[in-house]
């Protein structure tokens, strides 16, 4: 019999089967789609020849965290390669101003000097604060919460820090990304700069929570650069895949979990959408805790499941290109990421819009350019760009701009997504003549893919205070475990969050005696 049955082959099923087949499981994962990956995934989606990212493409989370530390190896023999960059990201604003972070640290003093001399001092503290502090958070990522090994870590990092900076870190946890930005910046850029961080997650910038992540990534883009794969991101998935195998586990794609067996309070396998039952010793869900309750058929300890809330929508938008976007400021050609948000103001709008069910006027972008550190993904000369559309609503009710009547993604998302690329034109005119071809991925043809970004959120679950940290997803089933014997849980729907990091496949696969 199957001792671990994985439901889904995303970057944390993938991780617990990796890691538990490699200790001798016999792990078989199942996987609805017809590719493995989840949220992680690369297609020739526009042209051939063009490889897109078509969800995530920043793998500095795997990259510096415990499932590679454990596998490097055996992952690089099986094929996985990164790319690195050292120019992670920049901020484009309308006048041309940019401000881009490279891992040079004296060289983006200089940048600062020029367009927000104010900032320049702060940034070096906040360069020195990030240092003195990754030492006691980023051990967090790694640990179940609550535990007492976090407790015990918490306590370290009082001794060392002394309870003044201590409460500052807890300040600093429950700050805003706005409240963290004018504490520590004078100029608009410098703020948006580091506030479109939090909108990576679901943090607009007046909610509590955002600092953390303002702060980790801004600071931490320019102290570890930015991380891609090889040919696309599915580099790791295929990689893992391979260990899996390697190490006598099975993977089977296009087969839909319908059911979570359970007899006297404990889980004996699953069913499928086409009737087969399949037993297994223990069951680990990749799924999104939301979904669960559906699994389990409504069990009443499933009930609290009901109140996890997703955070709000996302589309992608992926181009092929003649050559990269003229920028306004062609120094924005080097990047990996540019953001165009453009300030605090814009990204509250744009928050609160989409939280009221409007499409948003000008919503936050995340544009991605990997063909600038991996020209391996277009033919010769040419270019793939990656357009992160943050945030949407989950049901559209109206349009702030007043001029899609549509409520339906269906109907509506190539209209939205002609909005992005005339906003776009502002800060690089000529845009549209070097599209050879365009693909938009709306949040429902998200969900489509993946049923775990539910209604096109990618995050698995809002990372709002309330369910996140030692809340996530909810009290009744944290640490991995949940309150039916031998089912556990990982993904992004639980700690340590969403990203492309592997930190829940690797605490659940230490759960699976
Ligand atoms: C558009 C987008 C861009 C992103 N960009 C980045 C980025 O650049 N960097 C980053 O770090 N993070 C990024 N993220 C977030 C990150 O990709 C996700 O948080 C992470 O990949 C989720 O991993 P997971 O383990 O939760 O599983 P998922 O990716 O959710 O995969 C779970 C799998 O389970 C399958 N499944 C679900 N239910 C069943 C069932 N009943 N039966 C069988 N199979 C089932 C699904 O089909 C899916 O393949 C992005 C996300 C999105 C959507």
């Amino acid at each position: 019999m199957t001792d671990v049955l994985i439901i889904g082959s995303g970057i944390n099923g993938l991780s617990a089967g990796a890691l538990l087949s490699k200790q001798g499981k016999k792990v078989l994962v199942l996987e609805q789609a017809d590719a493995f990956g989840g949220a992680v995934r690369t297609e020739e989606i526009t042209l051939p020849g063009f490889k897109h990212d078509l969800f995530a493409t920043n793998l500095s989370l795997f990259a510096g965290g415990g499932v590679m530390a454990s596998l490097k190896d055996d992952l690089i023999s099986a094929g996985l390669e990164f790319v690195p960059s050292d120019k992670p990201y920049c901020s484009l604003f309308p006048d041309g101003k940019m401000i881009g972070i490279t891992m040079d640290r004296q060289k983006n003093l200089e940048t600062l000097a020029r367009v927000a001399p104010e900032d320049v001092e702060s940034w070096k503290e906040l360069t020195n604060k990030l240092g003195q502090l990754a030492p006691h958070l980023f051990p967090i990522l790694g640990t179940e919460l609550p535990s007492f090994a976090a407790l015990k870590s918490l306590f370290k990092t009082w001794r060392k820090i002394g309870t003044e900076e201590t409460l500052n870190l807890i300040r600093l946890l429950l700050q805003s990304s706005r409240a963290f930005t004018e504490e520590h910046f004078e100029h608009p850029e410098t703020k948006a700069l580091a506030a479109i961080w939090g909108m990576h997650l679901d943090y607009g910038p007046d909610i509590s929570g955002g600092a953390l992540f303002s702060f980790l990534e801004s600071i931490g883009g320019q102290e570890f650069g930015m991380v891609l794969g090889k040919g696309g991101a599915n580099t790791l998935i295929n990689s893992l895949v391979k260990v899996i195998e390697k190490n006598n586990g099975q993977l089977r794609s296009g087969v839909r979990v319908t059911e979570i067996l359970v007899e006297s309070n404990k889980a004996v396998g699953v069913l499928t959408s086409t009737g087969e039952r399949i037993m297994a010793k223990n069951v680990i869900a990749n799924v999104n805790p939301a979904l669960l309750p559906n699994l389990l058929h409504e069990a009443p300890e499933t009930k609290e499941l009901n109140n996890f809330r997703p955070g709000l929508g996302t589309m992608m938008i992926h181009l092929a290109l003649d050559q990269l976007p003229e920028w306004i400021d062609p120094a924005a050609k080097e990047f990996n990421y540019v953001h165009i948000a453009p300030y605090i103001d814009d990204l509250a709008l744009t928050y609160a819009h989409a939280a009221g069910g409007m499409l948003p006027t000008t919503p936050a972008l995340v544009i991605g350019q990997p063909t600038v550190s991996d020209p391996t993904r277009a033919p010769a000369g040419k270019h793939v760009l990656w357009i992160q559309v943050r945030v949407l609503p989950l049901e559209i009710r109206g349009d702030a701009s007043g001029v899609i009547s549509g409520k339906n993604w269906d109907e509506i998302s190539e209209q939205y997504a002609d909005r992005i690329i005339e906003n776009l034109e502002k800060y690089a005119p000529g845009l549209k003549q070097l599209i050879l071809s365009r693909k938009v991925l709306s949040p429902v043809d998200l969900e489509r893919y993946n049923p775990n970004l539910i209604k096109g959120d990618s995050l698995g679950g809002s990372h709002h205070p309330a369910q996140f940290f030692f809340l996530r997803p909810t009290p009744g089933w944290i640490r991995h475990r949940t309150p039916i014997k031998s089912l556990f849980i990982c993904g992004s729907g639980t700690w340590p969050g969403g990203g492309v990091g592997g930190g829940s496949g690797l605490m659940v696969s230490k759960l699976i005696k």
